[in-house]
């Protein structure tokens, strides 16, 4: 009886961890796990559960066939507490807490603990020490995959905020009718007041009830797709748009022309080349000044909806290309629009951003 009991407790211990686990796992499994940025050797969910129940069946019989054993072996039934503490810390700490980095320096720590383990159980049961192998290789996979999901995911860790965000109107830093001519008042009570207060009116319908609403407006236009993403990212490019245009427009900051000199060949051919992209974006669309991870700068043409933020680029600058954009005061005239817009564009903003 006495034996049958040492070889069920730890297996039950590890079962009983693994349940509670899951339950802190839950919620982020459903919401926050899937919008992640992870490596391609992440297996399938379902894989999970099957792989710990095999495991944690092996860690429960390593320990099982120690105490089995007629000496006592406390260090290494405590070196087994520890492994499974650290084990049962890391869903708090990654999916719980949703921080990542608290994630993978417990995970390191559980590593650590686990050869520590393996070489003290080693010399007292062989085959203890080798039940914990599988362990220890599937820790290896854990560890590469918290530390990519930390390294390709920097703004989650705030992420577990659980208040719903109910997105709203900017506030235009002029007055509506202070950029005509080049921009009517008639253009922007329609433009701003009607297209982006639809747009902002959509994606609040959209998203709520769905883990979009806990999500600031950047993380949405990253991880959407669909209406959510249309809807998300006009209202951010709008938003961007209408925030960089200024009725006073002050002489390019020294910073930004150099900056644009040493990409395009000079402010003039930059400014060539942006409106060639706007007259030749086909349809409605967005022409972006944006710079790349290297702090490279682009121009791109992206149609409908599109947001460099989607191609891990920091938007500078844009020009909404959309008829509804121009048709009031330009009629079909896009290459007017652009010449008109080059007199609007709040350089100081622009090179603030770089
Ligand atoms: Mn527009």
């Amino acid at each position: 009886m006495k034996k049958i009991f040492i070889y069920l407790l730890p297996t039950i211990g590890c079962f009983i961890v693994g349940a509670s686990a899951s339950l802190f796992q839950r919620s982020a499994l459903a919401e926050w796990y899937p919008l992640l940025e992870k490596t391609v050797l992440t297996p399938p969910n379902m894989v999970f559960p099957i792989v710990w129940c095999a495991l944690y069946i092996c860690i429960g019989l390593s320990l099982s066939l120690i105490l089995a054993k007629p000496e006592r072996h406390r260090l290494i039934a405590a070196l087994w507490g520890v492994q499974l503490l650290l084990n049962f810390l890391w869903s708090v700490l990654f999916f719980y807490a949703r921080n990542p980095l608290a994630g993978l320096l417990d995970i390191l720590l559980l590593d650590a603990a686990v050869v520590a383990y393996i070489c003290v159980s080693y010399p007292v049961r062989k085959v203890s020490a080798w039940l914990f192998a599988p362990y220890l290789l599937w820790l290896v996979l854990a560890t590469y995959m918290n530390g990519y999901v930390y390294c390709n995911n920097p703004d989650t860790v705030s992420l577990k905020n659980h208040t719903v965000m109910t997105h709203e109107m900017p506030k235009l830093p002029y007055a509506a009718d202070a950029l005509a001519p080049a921009m009517s008042k008639e253009t922007i009570d329609y433009h701003y007041g009607k297209h982006l207060q639809t747009y902002i009116d959509n994606l609040n319908k959209l998203i709520a009830g769905t883990p979009y609403a806990e999500m600031t407006l950047d993380e949405i236009v990253k991880s959407s797709d669909g209406a959510i993403f249309n809807n998300a990212a006009q209202t951010w490019n709008h938003t961007f748009f209408f925030d960089t245009l200024t009725p006073a427009q002050k002489a390019m900051p020294e910073k930004l022309a150099t900056l644009l000199t040493k990409e395009f060949g000079s402010v003039e051919s930059f400014q060539e080349q942006f409106g060639k992209a706007a007259l030749g974006l086909f349809g409605s669309g967005w022409v972006w000044l944006a710079a790349d991870k290297q702090g490279k700068l682009h121009i791109e043409a992206m149609p409908n909806a599109g947001n460099p933020l989607t191609k891990s680029m920091k938007p500078l600058l844009t020009l909404d290309v959309w008829e509804h954009a121009y048709y009031i005061d330009y009629r079909n005239r896009r290459a007017d629009f652009v010449k008109a817009f080059w007199s609007l564009v709040d350089w100081d903003k622009v090179a603030a951003r770089v």
